[in-house]
């Protein structure tokens, strides 16, 4: 399929935007997958999503709606070995067709130019380097991505759109479980019995990078485990 223009792409999700938001008002599980199949009818080999290996609840929908879809893992060099472990048994157990994307630099290459620990001194700056720089540079040849971020997740999510505009790299943005609830993901993973990250039994509903991501006591914001004690709450791929 061939790229299309960002005022087309533009157009097209406006209009899918205002279409899958009254779907996911009668069923949000029901809209995930009518949007990934609308993705790929629309965008052929252009689109690609996006997946962190927790719950591979995106990671599996895509791959029954759409299969042999690219799925994007950002390996950061950061990540606990049971996400790196999740990671090699989607790519073999689910149908996609997994591309692991590393920063431009190594950890210890960033350690020599930036200094040790750099998420402890910036983690903007780290966040930009290992996930942010790597993303755009994956997404470049797409016109639409999928994430699997969710409203329930934050306030800063509320307002999540099923189809948005990703504004910084003019592409269609789509978030397939925008409107799922924690009830519908549990739901879903027990029903096809998924892949699941064994750190989301131990108190880590929320998983990322090890050196920046905590447990959290039962009752708690979810996302309070990530980077805890600073204002930051996104790793800025989602703005
Ligand atoms: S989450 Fe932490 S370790 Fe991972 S890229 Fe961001 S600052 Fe660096």
């Amino acid at each position: 399929m061939k790229a299309r223009p960002p005022g087309a792409l533009r157009e097209l999700a406006d209009e899918a935007g205002a279409r899958f938001a009254g779907e996911s008002v009668r069923s949000a599980v029901g809209a995930g997958e009518q949007v990934l199949r609308w993705a790929e009818q629309t965008f052929g080999d252009r689109w690609a999503v996006t997946d962190s290996m927790s719950d591979t609840v995106l990671a599996h929908l895509a791959a029954c709606t759409t299969p042999g879809v690219a799925v994007i893992f950002l390996d950061t060099g950061y990540h606990f070995p049971e996400t790196l472990g999740v990671r090699d048994a989607v790519s073999v157990s689910y149908d996609v067709r997994l591309l692991n994307v590393v920063a431009a630099r190594s950890v210890p290459e960033q350690d020599a130019e930036h200094g040790p620990r750099l998420y402890e001194r910036d983690p903007d700056r780290c966040c930009a380097l290992r996930k942010v720089e790597p993303l755009d540079r994956a997404l470049e040849q797409y016109d639409a991505w999928a994430g699997g971020a969710r409203r329930e997740e934050s306030p800063t999510r509320s307002g999540l759109p099923v189809v948005g505009w990703d504004t910084r790299r003019n592409k269609v943005k789509i978030n397939p479980l925008a409107a799922w609830t924690s009830a519908d993901l549990r739901a879903y993973a027990a029903e096809h019995d998924l892949l699941l990250n064994p750190l989301l039994r131990e108190g880590f509903p929320s998983i990322g990078c090890r050196p920046c991501t905590r447990r959290v006591e039962p009752g708690q914001d979810p996302r309070s485990g990530r980077w805890p004690d600073r204002v930051k709450t996104e790793c800025g791929i989602h703005r």
